[in-house]
């Protein structure tokens, strides 16, 4: 881990800046995988908000790179439009909508399936991405200059049994939405792509390892046990970094041919998984 983070430190330092003066929308981006991505980008010049329901730490971090806080449930639709319409009103364009809150499933068996904890768990999860799409894309269309919305999935989305059904159902469903909208917003130079991570030991990931194990558990054992049993790179699991450089790639123009596309950031798991161990 210690050697991944080391790399992308001189990654960091070597590379040019790849989103200068384009504008973001990250939603959920208070704390990891959204925390990393809006730190990365704004290192990469790039004018970012941040839109959260965690308002201490998503306006601190905000603060510190420069960027724009709003409150933002995503599954409110207002809320999302009103994010997208800050980027506007503070710069007059927006170059960049990261889909990114999410919340994690609750566990449980078919047989016992509660439909109502999945209309919640869409609401967010889907619902806000939708959201996130229309807005976001509202904007883009106008200011016809293209865009990049980027959506956060899962290899749970692929690969069944890695979550619980509500979570699951919940990030097929945002993959098929990418493929769809990207073939309508192509035309006006809107690339519609998703990142589907595994593994990244977020507050997400160890509250679910917390209610799996029935206890505590650390980030380090967290690590240890995903990249034992769920990484083709042996010892290593996907930290927030590995998925906001992802991010990164889809945002900026050097993935200008790249639309309706899932990138994985899984260290080899869903494509090799009958070959683990
Ligand atoms: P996290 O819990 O650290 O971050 C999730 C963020 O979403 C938080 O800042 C949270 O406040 C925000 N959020 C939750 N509900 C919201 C709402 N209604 N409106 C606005 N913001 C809201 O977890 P993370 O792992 O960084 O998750 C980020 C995304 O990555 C999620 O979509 C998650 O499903 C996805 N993902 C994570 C993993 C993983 O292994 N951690 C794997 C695959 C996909």
């Amino acid at each position: 881990m210690e050697s991944c983070m080391n790399l992308n430190k001189e990654a960091r330092k070597s590379s040019a800046k790849r989103l200068v003066d384009k504008v973001a929308v990250i939603t959920g981006g208070a704390r990891g995988i959204g925390a990393a991505t809006a730190t990365l980008f704004a290192e990469n010049g790039a004018h970012v908000i941040i839109a959260d329901v965690l308002d201490d730490p998503g306006a601190t971090l905000a603060e510190s790179i420069g960027g724009r806080y709003i409150h933002c449930d995503v599954s409110k639709e207002s809320d999302v439009e009103s994010a997208v319409n800050l980027a506007l009103e503070w710069k007059g364009h927006l170059d960049i909508m990261l889909n990114n809150a999410g919340i994690a499933g609750f566990e449980g068996s078919i047989t016992s399936f509660d439909l109502n904890q999945l209309t919640h768990l869409l609401s967010i999860n889907l619902n806000g991405t939708i959201h996130g799409i229309k807005h976001a894309s509202k904007a883009m269309i106008k200011g016809k200059k293209g865009g990049s919305i980027i959506c956060t999935s899962s290899a749970a989305a692929i690969l069944g049994g890695l979550a619980s059904h509500a979570y699951t159902i919940s990030k097929a469903a945002i993959d098929g939405l990418v493929r769809s909208t990207a073939c309508e917003l192509g035309v006006h130079l809107i690339r519609v792509n998703c990142i589907s991570p595994h593994g990244v030991p977020s507050e997400m990931l160890l509250s679910a390892f917390r209610r799996f194990k029935n206890g505590d558990v650390t980030a380090e054992e967290v690590s240890e046990h995903i990249g034992k049993r769920a990484s083709l790179l042996r010892g290593r699991c996907a930290t927030t970094e590995d998925v906001a450089y992802a991010a990164l790639f889809l945002a900026s123009d050097e993935s200008g041919f790249i639309t309706a596309h899932n990138l994985l950031v899984d260290g080899g798991f869903t494509n090799a998984n009958s070959h683990m161990s």
